[in-house]
């Protein structure tokens, strides 16, 4: 069972290390621990349903529109945790098909309601939950429409329906002996719909592509029609209506198959670790590995502030101390930064993305890692998220921010945006920790993942304010410093308004009139991706 006000399977917990602990007491002071609002005071607080039909395909049961209010983003966890929902759909649907889907729309056009597409409810963004004041809405569960239809063992391409989790489609696939290989760190929950409508990149995408290169086609059922996305190899049969289904974030319509591209299961899968002097010599080894197309499946450069709070999440490694006195020797001292590198694919490929690793690491002065730096990355891959529940508990916030640009902008964004976070709260004598990661790196560019923890104030409308503020600081950095709003998240409603910086007006008038031509009645996901006020012009 997944936790309602929390990351994860309520049966796995991951502690923090209490010298991770230390660390950032060190850093911004002891956490503020406060309590947590019980299930069933939140469920006798939650807004009453306001739904004025009864179909059999809606439920109204205070308990599932509660589980379907919210996703993962911090003032969703805010909004759990304190018991203060000031929205929550009106009803839950879970279609099994099509006909379903359909009779949802001619609902929801007869009676005013809007529909939120919701796959694993993971987003980051904002994506899941209306203002209050809206029309009523149900939250359109896409669990019921899961697992694996059709695989075309020729062509390598299997068909899913939108609700299918990552283990369960990496299981379905392994028994022909295939992989996806997209893997989110939300993997365990977010499912292949949300990831086409979301522009998702899994952890992989340097081997594997992101989920745009594994997206062949599939289906998109609007209010206004069908729109089937045939499967080609490639085509140049005008623009590529996929581009317009991925990264819709529910405003079209809802995707209903999602037929995608697999690769044979890899021989060897593994993660090698390297050392590097400074943040700079990173990015040089992840610029010219990517320039040279080595076959690597992730590089990871961690600044020196991520380095240094990995090293202390990983609690009391035996050796830590000798080899970092050794790094030191070899001129790798405290501004040293930890990379990251995959390694998968057959013997011959593993051979050639090591060799490729070690010679760019050299050329950079830095060191390759013992293998445990590496085996504990790869062990806490999808874990490291459950650490959001002990840090929590133990009275600290954490949220993170991303983006992407060109070589020649990411330092500086690393710069700014960890900087505006730093002194974002400093009016409130709050001090924020923050550090940050070049991944997915592309031979143009990377992206730049930043994660930052504050106290948690004692009133969590203070909490929601302070996270307010650093989150324009940070948005404000990004757009400044030319990245993107979003490399992987995608826009929600918490990014809605810096899209029309990236795209200018032209940009957002064409999206809105695709939202108006597909969905003409305005149901759809009202306020993601698009201000309404953008789409009722
Ligand atoms: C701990 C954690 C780690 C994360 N790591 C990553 C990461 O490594 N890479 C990454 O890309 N993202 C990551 N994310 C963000 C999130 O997992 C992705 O955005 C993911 O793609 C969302 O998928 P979902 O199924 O949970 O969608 P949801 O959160 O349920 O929905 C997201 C949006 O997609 C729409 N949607 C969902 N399904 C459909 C559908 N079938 N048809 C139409 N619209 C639909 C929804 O309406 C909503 O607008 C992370 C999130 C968390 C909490």
């Amino acid at each position: 069972m997944r936790r309602w006000n929390g990351w994860g399977d309520e049966g796995v917990s991951v502690p923090v290390a209490p010298e991770a602990l230390v660390h950032l007491e060190r850093l911004i002071g002891p956490g503020r621990s406060q309590p947590d609002a019980s299930l069933e005071e939140t469920l006798a607080r939650l807004p009453a349903s306001r739904l004025s039909v009864s179909d059999p395909l809606l439920s109204t049961e205070p308990a599932e529109r509660l589980r379907h209010a919210r996703g993962q983003s911090l003032p969703d966890w805010i909004a759990l945790r304190s018991g203060r929902l000031d929205w929550a759909p009106d009803a839950v649907a879970h279609p099994s098909g099509l006909d379903d889907i359909r009779a949802l729309f001619r609902l929801a056009a007869a009676d005013g309601t809007a529909l939120i597409p919701y796959g694993g409810g993971t987003s980051v963004a904002g994506h899941l939950t209306a203002r209050p004041g809206g029309p009523p809405t149900i939250a359109v569960a896409l669990d019921r429409m899961s697992g694996l239809g059709r695989f075309d063992e020729r062509s390598g391409l299997a068909t899913f329906g939108p609700g299918t989790i990552g283990p369960r489609l990496e299981a379905e696939l392994g028994a022909h002996g295939r992989t996806l290989g997209h893997f989110p760190q939300s993997y365990e929950a977010s499912t292949i719909g949300g990831w086409v409508a979301t522009r998702s990149s899994g952890q992989q995408s340097l081997r594997y592509g992101r989920i745009e290169s594994l997206f062949a086609g599939g289906h998109l059922e609007a209010p206004a029609g069908g729109l089937a996305l045939a499967p080609f190899p490639a085509s140049a049969a005008g623009p590529d209506l996929r581009q317009l289904v991925l990264g819709s974030e529910g405003r079209l319509g809802i995707v209903t198959e999602v037929t995608v591209r697999t690769s044979p299961r890899p021989a060897h899968e593994g993660f090698l670790a390297a050392f590097l002097p400074d943040f700079a010599h990173g990015l040089a080894v992840a610029r010219a590995l990517a320039d040279e197309r080595a076959p690597l499946s992730m590089i990871r450069v961690s600044t020196a502030e991520e380095t240094a709070t990995l090293l202390a999440a990983g609690g009391r490694r035996r050796g830590l101390r000798a080899y970092l006195r050794y790094l030191g020797l070899r001129g790798i001292g405290s501004e040293r930064c930890m990379l990251i590198a995959g390694v998968t694919g057959d013997d011959r490929t593993v051979r050639a993305a090591t060799d490729a690793l070690h010679q760019a690491v050299r050329d950079q002065r830095g060191v390759i890692g013992p293998a445990g730096f590496g085996r504990a990355w790869a062990a806490d891959r999808f874990r490291s998220a459950y650490q959001r529940n002990g840090l929590w508990d133990a009275g600290y916030a954490v949220d993170t921010v991303e983006t992407a640009s060109t070589w020649d902008h990411v330092p500086a964004i690393v710069a700014g945006v960890t900087g505006a976070l730093r002194d974002g709260l400093a009016a409130d004598g709050e001090r924020v920790h923050a550090f940050s990661h070049a991944s997915h790196v592309y031979p143009s560019g990377s992206s730049v993942y930043t994660t930052y923890l504050f106290r948690l104030a004692d009133d969590p409308d203070e909490t929601l304010r302070r996270w307010r503020i650093l989150k324009a600081a940070a948005s404000r950095a990004i757009v400044e410093g030319g990245g993107t709003i979003s490399h992987q998240h995608g826009v929600g409603r918490d990014h809605a308004s810096y899209l029309p910086a990236e795209i200018g007006p032209l940009g957002i008038a064409v999206l809105a009139d695709a939202a108006r031509r597909f969905d003409p009645g305005g149901l759809m996901n009202r306020g993601a991706l698009l201000d309404d006020d953008e789409v009722a012009r």
